[in-house]
């Protein structure tokens, strides 16, 4: 037996950070939802022989950074949140993201994910090692080997701080939206908000009542719906503690809703017109100003970007402390700040509230996979993968919220959970198959999953509704968001087909060894893996 083998069968375990790294079954690299929920599902599945690999000092990923005032999120909290774990203590219909944040560390401690935790090791260097069939972790702590690497780093974590000229000259404070500087003061301060998405939205009404003066760059006006937010009362939360029906009663309606809204985003015939119209009113019920209302009606279709749901956005705006310039931030002078319409501000500080590098991520420069080449070379041309979860010349590597995965209008929650799923019947294929083996993805098997997604998507309000989102990649393909209901993707990645995969192994004597039957109902089998990459659509 090999030295990993034995450390993975923990007759030898190594203490970390001294001598050769230490092996383990599973490499999950980041703790926000993906990652605890990996984790806790290879707990479930009876593996325990595994790390979580975290750069930050606390699990909670983008509910960890995002801390900035008026931070929560525009997902019921009945539905964000893991159907294992039903928290009835929920506050609010839509979380604040403390409670969030809380709920994660909540999570680790009660399925016993703590001792997992490995904080402050960022990943550094992921490389596929294809004679030993596993890959090689470099972190900023201790370096690990691991059978399977499980990349949940989420597509929100990377900040994008556009490259304005003349910024390193700004005599303020710069910073972004999901780095705030708590240290800052703002009051009596002349604050910049550069962007108008999502956190912008929630930024904005709590600053200006502090700033001496709050100046917003617009570059597109976001649709805003109102938000139907409001406290959950204590009987409601007694209900949901003492008969949990009731709990799983009101998932499932958020649930449900939102499945039907579906076929308005993907068929992008117009059937978002009603919600349009409601967006409109709500518009005009509170900006008065025709000059300011027009600056902030869309001239694309709903839908097309992230639609936002705020009530205090629209107010903020109508505020004599607050202009919206609506042009992009050009170019910094000083502490002048000059927009592409020529608009010159004076500002103390700049918020870059600009998104984030979500078509480009950073960690796909760090992995290294099967022929030498890094995810991001592999993703040259475009983020593509199998089923949103694996990718060609990465073997036995699994991105949660991978490539073609994100929802525009319900809980990704939902998304991680149907990968956790695959994660499960990943791990019980490779034992069933035994030994030292890897999966790797056939290269027809995800060409013919990015044709099915991509065809799904032409018609799409994302690709059809005349807007740039950070949906769309550098050459406009939409390679983020999964163009059907959370459903269907469960069922697309309820198992493992083995034969959209070719099982490698290492030792002679294994690739002697006897055919290992496949699970039922898998097309692939262990000794002879199909050629043929059935069509997404046959198993749907
Ligand atoms: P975002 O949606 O990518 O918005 C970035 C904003 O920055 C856009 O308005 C963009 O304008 C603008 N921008 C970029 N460069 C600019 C420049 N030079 N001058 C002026 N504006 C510029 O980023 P985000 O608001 O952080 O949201 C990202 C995603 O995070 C959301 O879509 C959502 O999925 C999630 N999120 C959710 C919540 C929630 O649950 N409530 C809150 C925050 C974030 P263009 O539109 O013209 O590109």
């Amino acid at each position: 037996m090999d030295r990993q083998r034995q450390a993975h069968h923990g007759t030898e375990q190594r203490e970390e950070g001294a001598g050769p790294p230490r092996h383990v079954r599973v490499a999950i690299v980041g703790s926000g939802f993906g990652g605890l929920g990996a984790a806790v599902r290879l707990r479930q599945e009876g593996i325990t022989d595994f790390v979580v690999l975290e750069r930050g000092d606390a699990v909670g990923g983008t509910w960890r950074d995002n801390t900035y005032p008026g931070a929560a999120c525009d997902v019921p909290s009945h539905l964000y949140s893991y159907s294992f774990a039903p928290n009835p203590d929920w506050r609010r219909a839509f979380s604040r993201q403390s409670d969030i944040r809380a709920y994660t560390e909540h999570v680790t401690d009660v399925f016993g994910i703590r001792p997992h935790l490995r904080l402050r090791h960022e990943v550094q260097r992921l490389t596929w090692d294809g004679a030993a069939l596993l890959w090689r972790i470099e972190t900023t702590g201790a370096d690990f080997t691991a059978d399977v690497v499980v990349s949940a780093t989420g597509p929100l974590s990377d900040p994008v701080v556009p490259d304005v000229p003349g910024l390193d000259g700004f005599p303020g404070e710069v910073f972004h939206s999901s780095r705030w500087n708590h240290g800052t003061e703002l009051s009596g301060q002349r604050v910049a908000v550069v962007g108008t998405g999502a956190s912008a939205a929630q930024i904005v009404p709590r600053v200006q009542p502090a700033a001496a003066a709050l100046t917003v760059f617009q570059r597109t006006p976001p649709w805003v719906l109102p938000k139907l937010d409001r406290p959950i009362t204590t009987a409601e939360r007694l209900l949901h503690r003492h008969i949990p029906l009731t709990a799983a009663a009101r998932r499932g309606a958020l649930w449900a809703v939102r499945e039907l809204q579906v076929r308005a985003f993907t068929r992008g015939t117009g059937e978002l017109r009603a919600a349009q119209a409601i967006a409109r009113a709500h518009l005009a019920r509170h900006i008065k100003d025709p000059a300011l209302r027009a600056a902030l009606t869309p001239s694309y279709r709903m839908g097309c970007k992230r639609i936002l749901l705020s009530n205090d956005y629209y107010p903020a705006l109508t505020r004599p402390n607050t202009t919206v310039v609506a042009s992009g931030l050009a170019e910094v002078r000083g502490s002048t700040l000059i927009a592409d319409d020529g608009t010159a501000t004076e500002a103390d500080v700049i918020v870059f509230a600009t998104g984030f590098r979500v078509t480009n991520l950073p960690v796909a420069e760090r992995v290294v996979g099967a022929d030498g080449t890094t995810l991001a070379e592999s993703w040259d041309q475009g983020m593509r993968s199998l089923r949103g979860i694996a990718v060609d010349g990465f073997p036995n590597f699994l991105t949660i919220i991978g490539p073609n995965t994100g929802l525009g209008n319900s809980s990704m929650i939902l998304m991680i959970e149907s990968q956790l799923n695959y994660l499960a019947d990943f791990m019980r294929q490779l034992r069933i198959l035994g030994g030292r083996t890897a999966l790797a993805p056939r290269p027809e098997a995800v060409a013919s999953w990015g044709d099915f997604v991509e065809r799904r998507l032409e018609h799409s309000i994302w690709n059809t509704g005349n807007c740039r989102s950070w949906y769309l990649d550098r050459f406009g393909r939409n390679t983020t968001l999964w163009p059907g209901t959370t459903g269907e993707f469960r069922r697309l990645l309820r198992e493992v087909d083995l034969g959209e995969y070719e099982i490698l192994r290492t030792a002679p004597a294994d690739l002697a060894a006897p055919a290992v039957p496949a699970a039922p109902g898998r097309s692939g089998s262990a000794a002879v893996p199909s050629t043929t990459a059935p069509a997404p659509e046959a198993a749907a």
